[in-house]
């Protein structure tokens, strides 16, 4: 399919300006909030045109996915950052392809990725995700696990702690959706409050960027309104759908 320039470049800019005006309102400063396009299902023509856009943080769920597109935009200075679920024989090509990984929930993850992190790259910057709706289905690890999982991640070598992510529940009951984003953002404070050094409330999406906003997020991951409806073409996609983890 080809992009449509015209309509990601402005859906870009809308969000950037969505962003703002939001920030504004919440008394924050709107360059404290850092866009992550999720990019997930674009092919690689779309994210072409979002960095020509000016967009340059970029983030995959699917590893297989993801490994297509990454050399395919290898000419472009890319931050690529891995959201989705993790599995351990995953974890050596992640390492060796991201910069970010907002998605750890548990430790033998962590410590693969960390052994598995090559010496020549920078540290991988990661993030704990919690489950903050406590449904069954969602990956993280529950508000209260989240130090126990902190203190083993500051000792691992080739990881460098930045905070913590989270997926709310897709609901329209937007005081349930604020709690859960208060959730994780008082999370964060525990943990600062415990000494640990981290800056990355990494939460809000398309639908959900306002609350997440106004409750503190300072790294909002964007997909359908930068690149419009997903395609859902590909088979990791509807693997994950079906609830098999990557
Ligand atoms: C797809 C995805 C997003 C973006 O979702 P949109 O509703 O398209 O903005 C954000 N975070 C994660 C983990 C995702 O999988």
């Amino acid at each position: 399919m080809e992009p449509n320039t015209t309509t990601i470049a402005s859906g870009l800019q809308k969000v950037k300006a969505r962003i703002s005006e939001i920030a504004d309102k919440a008394g924050r400063q709107p360059e404290a909030i850092t866009l992550l396009a999720a990019s997930k299902t674009n092919p690689v023509e779309c994210l072409r045109e979002a960095f020509v856009a000016g967009q340059t943080i970029f983030g995959e769920n699917y590893l297989q996915e993801a490994l297509g597109k990454i050399p395919a935009l290898a000419d472009l200075p890319i931050e690529w950052h891995f959201i989705g679920p993790i599995q351990s024989n995953k974890t050596k090509r992640i390492a060796e392809n991201f910069a970010w990984v907002h998605s750890i929930d548990r430790k033998k993850i962590a410590g693969r990725l960390s052994k598995d992190r090559p010496e020549s790259l920078p540290p991988l910057q990661v993030c704990v995700q919690v489950n903050v709706s406590g449904e069954d289905s969602k990956s993280g690890v529950a508000p209260d696990e989240a130090a126990d999982l902190a203190a083993y991640i500051v000792e691992l070598p080739r990881l460098k702690l930045r905070g913590v992510m989270a997926i709310p529940e897709l609901t329209q009951a937007t005081a349930l959706q604020r709690s859960q984003f208060r959730m994780l953002k008082e999370t964060y404070d525990r943990l600062k409050q415990a000494g640990y050094d981290l800056d990355t409330i990494s939460m809000g999406m398309s639908e959900d960027l306002d609350i997440a906003i106004e409750e503190g997020a300072t790294m909002v991951r964007i997909g359908t309104a930068i690149f419009g409806p997903r395609r859902y073409a590909i088979p990791e996609e509807l693997a994950i759908r079906q609830g098999k983890p990557e």
